[in-house]
């Protein structure tokens, strides 16, 4: 765990010494990148400076309840707007990611940019190419991670209801509403502040977990019933759409978040992985558990990341052919898969 109060100093003389100040966070961003992202505009505006923010394309529905989201630019759609956000700010500053390819987009801008850049995130292995580099991959959420960072900043807690909502938002959806991800005694005790200072942990649970569908859940109906497979002897799971079955329950995005996690409820199983068709490749989502490394292998068989127990990728081509790569390539991981299966049982 990285020392903080070093960076506090840095990152407020920075936001104090800077004109236009910008946010960015990755692309498809989730409930973290959009609740660290908002959190810490909120404290910058509570010092009297104005700070813009960028997602690098649409938000999903679950997030537009949130205060000032109608602030951000959506640079996939607004990239006119974008562009000249990026090349008028002189800080940016970039949340919940490692790689500048998370950007989507909007990376040639940000990186071509000459503004002072600094990354706020809790992904392992972070690149370098921020000129403050402020990462703890120890923290359940980037929002926890700016909690302290913000409070560091402030000499004291900083009570504000946008602020604390943002970070719930935040901690909540890394951890699953506490199912998974990598909470700690801190995050525990940061939600005891959050509780303390009022945050509406009915209302927030409601919008995040409680929005979906009858179609999504019929979707969910159908993935597990006809589009799930078990390889009980290599501990995983794992569910393929179709395009034409996101069709069928007329897909919205995120219609398919947390189907990943579902399949890691069945006995002995320590991997599992969610393949849905796009247009021309497939996007997957793997979660593990235990020792089980999602990263690496998102990272050696997808080109993806991510997290130990959380990671993502996308592949060129077919459903069927990528799935096949897949199955191709998971006997190689047997003994791994094995070992996190074994210490499970303890
Ligand atoms: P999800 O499965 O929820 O989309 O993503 C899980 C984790 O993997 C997140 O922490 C996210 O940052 C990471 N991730 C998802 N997709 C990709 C990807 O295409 N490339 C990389 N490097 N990371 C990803
Ligand atoms: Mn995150």
């Amino acid at each position: 765990m990285p020392e903080l109060g070093k960076y506090t100093k840095e990152l407020k003389k920075l936001i104090e010494d800077s004109g236009h100040i910008l946010l960015i966070c990755h692309i498809n961003p989730d409930g973290d990148a959009i609740g660290a992202m908002l959190a810490l505009r909120r404290w910058i505006i509570s010092r009297g400076k104005e700070a813009r923010m960028i997602s690098p394309n649409a938000l999903q529905k679950f997030l537009l309840w949130m205060n000032d989201v109608d602030q951000i630019v959506d640079f996939h759609h607004n990239t006119g707007e974008g562009t000249r956000l990026i090349n008028e700010a002189d800080l940016i500053i970039m949340v919940d990611f490692n790689t500048t390819s998370r950007m989507g987009k909007a990376e040639p801008l940000v990186t071509a940019s000459a503004a002072k850049k600094v990354m706020i995130d809790h992904h392992p292995d972070p690149a370098t190419f921020a000129d403050i580099v402020i990462s703890d991959v120890s923290r359940s959420s980037t929002s926890e991670l700016v909690y302290f960072l913000v409070n560091g900043m402030e000499g004291s807690e900083f009570n504000d209801s946008e602020f604390i909502t943002a970070v719930y938002v935040g901690i909540i959806t890394d951890t699953g509403n506490f199912e998974h991800g990598y909470y700690t005694g801190d995050t525990m005790r940061t939600v005891g502040h959050l509780l303390d200072m009022g945050v509406d942990k009915e209302k927030v649970y409601n919008h995040v977990f409680c929005n979906f569908s009858p179609d999504r859940i019929r979707l969910k109906g159908f993935s597990l019933h006809s589009r799930m497979v078990v390889h009980p002897e290599l501990h995983t799971a794992y569910i393929w759409l179709t395009r034409e079955d996101l069709e069928k329950f007329n897909h919205v995005k995120g219609d398919t978040e947390g189907f990943a996690n579902v399949l890691l409820t069945m006995n002995g199983i320590v991997l599992s992985v969610l393949f849905v068709e796009r247009s021309g490749f497939v996007k997957m989502s793997l979660r593990s558990k235990g020792s089980f490394n999602a990263n690496e292998l998102s990272r050696k068989c997808f080109n993806g990341g991510g997290h130990r127990n959380a990671a993502g990728g996308e592949m060129k081509g077919t459903i069927h052919e990528v799935v096949s790569h897949f199955e191709n390539t998971l006997p190689s991981f047997s003994r791994e898969l094995k070992e996190a299966a074994e210490e499970m049982l303890g």
